[in-house]
């Protein structure tokens, strides 16, 4: 019997030995922390991003928050948001003490449903915060004729689409707030961190103030402080590897595209699998994730799968039925789209280092497990 094959995970960073070498450089250059990678990590994303400014932050989480403040959004205001998406999302609008307002998603793209977000509108909705659910964008000309009509800010929780694009343009080179993340598990990662895209009347000025304890220094070397800020800089040693790693983000992207085919080829009809839209135009394929035949034993499932060699991820539980969200009133059964996926999602391996290999193997494991 051949040896069982190593454990094959959802994901994996793609990290190249210049890049590490860059990162050693600057461990080695005295100046560890926000300097000038910093600055040059900046400047390449505006770069990706139609040339609009962009800062960077220690999470995305951090870009949220910030984005909405920026907003003006506080106690009293409403934000519009999904409920199948990372917590994150939703915990920034209380963190900045204004209302969440969930609505179901549309179980096709399983992205925030565009119709009900605009059903929920009321005169203290202050925002809409949409979620690029796998990296499949949210319909952004809908999007912002919904924004328009109703005076409403956009931020846009592009986390998982860094690297998708909508009418043939970038995320983040369009729209009102954009702000991604460069968690360990994104398309693009600087092991934690995050990048906040500016619209055009927002002064990048206060957006670093909000990023680091308000302050403000003068040239003659006096500071101030005149807001209140967080402790959200992204270091120099981050900012290295993001700079690597955006130096291939295009091969990222056309890899994790080249492996959603391949599953689409391989994964047989027959097993009753629910897969994603096969959009390859937009959709950066962050994660490839299947339904699994309504009624089935998720756990069950994980479980035969880990043995198979095969880790299995659950991306989300809709965040409405976690404690801290039913404590606010929110109760099962009020987004059933938002909980058949979520009952049925499963994310399977996809990364760019995976060969096709690998996935003829996890096609392999479905059919053994599912058949
Ligand atoms: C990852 C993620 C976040 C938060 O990003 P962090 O960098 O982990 O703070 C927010 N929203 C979504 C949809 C995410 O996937």
């Amino acid at each position: 019997m051949s040896p069982p094959l190593p454990m094959l995970p959802i994901t994996r960073p793609s990290i190249d030995e210049e890049t590490i070498a860059a990162v050693g450089e600057v461990l080695r250059s005295g100046w560890i922390t926000s300097g000038p990678k910093v600055q040059a990590f900046e400047a390449a994303l505006s770069n990706i991003c139609g040339g609009r400014p962009v800062r960077a932050f220690n999470s995305g989480t951090a870009t949220l928050e910030v984005a909405l403040r920026l907003a003006d959004v506080g106690p009293g205001d409403e934000v519009i948001t999904t409920p199948l998406t990372w917590v994150a999302t939703a915990n920034v609008i209380l963190e900045v003490g204004a209302t969440p307002v969930l609505v179901d998603v549309d179980p096709v793209t399983r992205n925030i449903d565009l119709e009900q977000a605009e059903a929920a509108v009321t005169p203290r909705t202050r925002a809409l915060l949409p979620v690029d659910l796998a990296g499949l964008p949210v319909d952004r000309d809908r999007l912002y004729a919904i924004a328009a009509r109703h005076r409403l800010r956009v931020v846009e929780d592009a986390a998982q689409s860094f690297g998708a694009a909508w009418n043939g343009q970038p995320i983040g080179s369009m729209g009102d707030f954009v702000s991604f993340s460069f968690h360990a598990n994104k398309n693009l990662t600087t092991c934690e961190g995050g990048a906040l895209v500016l619209p055009h009347d927002i002064d990048p000025g206060l957006c670093e103030r909000r990023r680091l304890q308000g302050v403000k220094r003068a040239a003659d070397g006096t500071m101030d402080v005149d807001v209140l800020g967080g402790k959200f800089n992204l270091t120099d040693v981050a900012a290295a590897l993001g700079l690597g790693q955006l130096r291939r983000l295009r091969e990222f992207t056309e890899r994790r595209r080249a492996l959603a085919r391949r599953y689409f080829a391989t994964i047989e009809p027959t097993l009753g699998l629910t897969l994603p839209v096969a959009d390859f135009h937009h959709c950066n394929w962050h994660m490839f994730q299947p339904l699994l035949p309504a009624g089935s034993d998720r756990g069950a499932f994980i479980a035969a799968m880990k043995e198979e060699g095969i880790g299995i991820g659950v991306h989300y539980p809709p965040l409405h039925l976690f404690s801290l969200y039913r404590g606010l009133g929110f109760h099962a059964g009020q987004f059933p789209q938002a909980e058949d996926v979520g009952a049925r999602t499963v994310t399977l391996p996809l990364f760019p280092a995976m060969s096709d290999g690998d996935v003829d193997r996890v096609c392999a494991a479905l059919r053994r497990t599912l058949t």
